[in-house]
């Protein structure tokens, strides 16, 4: 495994003179071909035209697809490419035939747009969501999966990497139980995709949804969603144009037989584009040496957190990623956000409704989110360190 080029990689970012980038959970600043890549699609459809662009682009918007299945371990027909990672999971989560009394079951550190989707069907068409306990570690008991399993199971959906945290669920052995149990499974890979390597075949997952500006570095509004040929065909989207479908004679349609199905027409090609060349950047510098450098500068960044008075850390899991969650006593997590801002560091705040199942039963409403990158430094890291307020007199504020 080659190590990562620090130097090199920060003189392909140029956001990094400017900030020192904590947010990559949020959106992390993208290698200066993406943006020029975006840009010069951009400059062709002003000079030509934007269906002439496309044509003559055609090439370039196909290799994303490409790029994509490699990154997967996919094939291309098994990628759809959206507008964000939501779009792509409610594509295929609305695709289900649901029928009441169906089960659906989750983890606790599940999404919030996950959730609220489970809930609204669960409104319209009487499906049960169950969320699986979590294991000693606050990782998704894949024991306790196991034994919830019965015939009205339908989907295990799971988010791989939680928003709000540095834990890493089980994506592997959750995949063993489904396939088990011949029961669908839905992974949503939007924080682990870009930051460790992903395998479908080795996840064992039928679906996996992921989003473009995060570890992947891509253009904002693009997302894709992997659909395993397996169920692809038995899958009916919710919603169809004349790019999902054809319209065949008057009165009838066909469904296409790729993921594409799960697409629609219109969209920004110059971010697709984009999107390709943020995938081979990433494949190029090798998933398992970001993983393992993300990992380095994060255990880093807790370890001098946890030498800090008054600083709790809040991240969950054995194995813990690039997502690193804290807050200091006495000081509101916002305001910490609005004071490292002003310093130049950008960091996020995950808050309990965007987390329920899992901030609630631990009495957290909110948490400062430090999210590390490759590019990102041990100066970095310092810089953070050395601007977080001194402890005041009591818990975390709201
Ligand atoms: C950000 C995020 C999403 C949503 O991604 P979008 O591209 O914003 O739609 C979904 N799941 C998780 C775990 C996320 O962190």
């Amino acid at each position: 495994m080659a190590l990562i080029d620090v130097g090199r990689v920060r003189q392909e970012t140029a956001g990094v003179e400017r900030v020192a980038h904590l947010n990559n959970a949020g959106s992390a600043l993208p290698p200066r071909r993406v943006v020029d890549t975006v840009v010069e699609h951009l400059r062709l459809e002003e000079q030509i035209g934007g269906y002439e662009a496309a044509s003559a682009q055609s090439e370039r918007i196909e290799h994303t697809y490409d790029a994509l299945a490699r990154l997967l371990g996919a094939g291309r027909d098994d990628i759809a490419v959206v507008e964000n990672a939501t779009r792509a999971w409610d594509m295929a989560f609305y695709s289900l035939p649901w029928t009441a009394g169906d089960r659906v079951l989750t983890a606790r550190a599940e999404y919030a747009s996950n959730a609220i989707a489970f809930l609204q069907t669960a409104r319209r068409h009487g499906i049960h969501v169950d969320v699986v306990p979590d294991d000693e570690h606050g990782r998704l008991d894949v024991d306790a999966l196991r034994s919830m399993i019965d015939d009205r199971v339908r989907l295990i959906a799971i988010t791989h990497v939680p928003t709000q945290g540095g834990l890493v669920n089980p994506a592997a052995d959750i995949g063993e139980v489904a396939r088990q149990a011949g029961v669908l499974y839905l992974l949503d890979a939007c924080q682990s995709v870009g930051q460790m390597p992903l395998d479908v075949a080795e996840i064992g997952c039928d679906l996996l949804s992921g989003t473009g500006r995060k570890f992947l570095r891509g253009p904002r509004g693009t997302g894709f969603l992997y659909c395993s040929p397996r169920i692809r065909e038995q899958l009916e989207p919710p919603f169809l144009d004349l790019h999902a479908a054809t319209w065949t004679s008057p009165d009838t349609y066909r469904i296409r037989s790729d993921a594409r199905r799960f697409e629609n027409w219109e969209t920004s090609l110059a971010g697709k584009i984009g999107l390709g060349v943020a995938v081979d950047y990433a494949l190029d510098l090798g998933l398992e040496a970001i993983e393992e450098r993300v990992t380095r500068l994060a255990a880093a960044l807790r370890a001098r957190l946890r030498d800090l008075p008054g600083v709790q850390l809040h991240d969950r899991g054995l194995r813990q990623c690039a997502i690193v969650t804290f807050t200091v006593d006495g000081h509101d997590s916002q305001d910490i956000a609005r004071a490292l801002r002003a310093e130049g560091i950008n960091v996020s705040v995950s808050v309990a409704d965007s987390a329920r199942w899992d901030f609630e039963p631990r009495a957290l409403t909110s948490v400062v989110r430090a999210s590390v990158h490759y590019y990102n430094t041990d100066a970095e890291i310092g810089r953070l360190i050395s601007a977080l307020p001194a402890p005041a007199p009591g818990r975390a504020l709201g």
